[in-house]
């Protein structure tokens, strides 16, 4: 890697995403990496942060939000920092570049067919954001549209026209959000072309992805960060592992293989429904998926006194909760394989489980968010032997 290599945005300060865009990559890594280190050291030394060769246009994910200009003109972007004024955007140096073609083509075309535009401050309009989720490897791409309500005028000739353009387009949702909260997503979905999901593969299984649903933004990373994972836990065929806060189903059916059976718990429905299909999809027999609080769902396998081998958890930034750590304490699984996007609860549900007979072995952080001053660390936990 060149030690030197910088991003250069012109538009850094004002958007405010990638708070660590103005350091040259291989700074960025070494401040990661002290930041994990310094938050670990109570329980364990922190190995070197893996980086990407390429940390460009690693999103595949890419969201923007619609304004019209006083003369009408439609304009996409972001939000400026720390408000709701919106910097209008060509192009981003982290997300896909066909996206955000596809994101300046919504764009004409919204102003061509003269489809209205959603006011926040009005709350009056339609349209309010564009969403483009491309697949890394499949090559599928699902555009989600969200307007202010289901009805989209001249539908027909806008589909036609977007499809012409971007013929490498698999599926287009209509997503209807009509309160005025910051939440990007309502929570009806209306397929409008293609199948209403996408799919794209990650080691190995094919995954469907819902518009609602989780998906790791960093496709090339995810498979370092995923195979990791699976090394850490050493799976045995006898054993049964615990996928918590599972998503599509992603870890779990991308371990399935390695052990004897597969339970996942997640609190997104949508995303349940996905890991269930994810499954029978990828011919996985011995997986089951759940839906509810991880915590709760952990607390009643406890009190069932079922058994638990291996338990790979992945919680949201808020990290886990007290239920759901005293349950994984109760259990007692050999191995606890945590991977964490935020550290500073890492570092505190560490030490919770260090304090209840586990010790962390080995900490690696994982650069899943180049520019931005995100950091993804995996951390085995084992049972203390004496
Ligand atoms: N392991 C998955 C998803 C990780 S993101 C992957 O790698 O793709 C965290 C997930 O936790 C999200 O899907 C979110 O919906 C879910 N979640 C958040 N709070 C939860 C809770 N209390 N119980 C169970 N799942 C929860």
């Amino acid at each position: 890697m060149d030690a030197e290599m910088r991003f250069g945005c012109p538009v850094a300060k004002r958007c405010g995403g990638c708070q660590m865009i103005d350091m040259p990559y291989a700074a960025q890594l070494s401040a990661k990496q002290k930041r994990v280190e310094a938050l670990l050291r109570p329980y364990c030394a922190v190995e070197e942060i893996v980086g990407m060769d390429n940390p460009f246009h690693y999103r595949n994910k890419t969201h923007a939000v619609l304004a019209a200009d006083r003369r009408g003109n439609v304009l996409s972007g972001v939000y400026r920092r720390g408000t709701r004024e919106v910097l209008p955007l060509e192009s981003c140096l982290i997300e896909n570049e066909r996206a955000d073609e596809i994101i300046r083509t919504v764009r004409s075309l919204l102003g061509r067919f003269r489809i209205p535009i959603y006011d926040e401050d009005a709350r009056r309009g339609l349209m309010r954001h564009v969403l483009v989720r491309t697949g890394h490897v499949s090559g599928q791409i699902m555009v989600v549209l969200v307007a202010a309500s289901p009805v989209l005028p001249r539908k027909r000739d806008f589909l036609a026209a977007l499809l012409k353009a971007h013929p490498d387009i698999t599926t287009v949702v209509l997503n209807v959000n009509d309160r005025s909260t910051s939440m990007v997503l309502g929570k009806r979905d209306i397929p409008l072309y293609g199948r209403g999901y996408m799919e794209d593969e990650l080691c190995g299984k094919i995954f469907r992805i819902s518009p609602q649903s989780f998906y790791q933004v960093n496709s090339v990373q995810t498979e370092v960060l995923y195979g990791k994972a699976l090394e850490l836990a050493e799976l045995k065929g006898e054993d049964i592992l615990l996928d918590a806060y599972c998503g599509i189903g992603t870890i779990g059916l991308a371990a399935a293989d390695r052990c004897a059976r597969v339970i996942g718990v997640e609190l997104n429905p949508e995303a349940v429904k996905d890991a269930a299909h994810n499954a029978r999809r990828n011919g996985v027999k011995n997986a089951q998926f759940f839906c509810g609080d991880a915590g709760r769902f952990l607390m009643r396998m406890a009190e069932e006194g079922r058994g638990l081998d291996v338990l790979m958890m992945d919680p949201p930034r808020s990290g886990s909760d007290e239920a759901f750590l005293r349950a994984v304490l109760t259990l007692g699984p050999r191995r606890v394989v945590y991977i964490s996007c935020c550290p500073e609860t890492l570092a505190r549900d560490l030490g919770v489980l260090t304090r209840g007979g586990y010790r962390a072995v080995r900490a690696v952080p994982v650069d899943m968010f180049p520019a931005t001053e995100h950091v993804e660390t995996i951390v085995l936990i084992q049972k203390k032997t004496s």
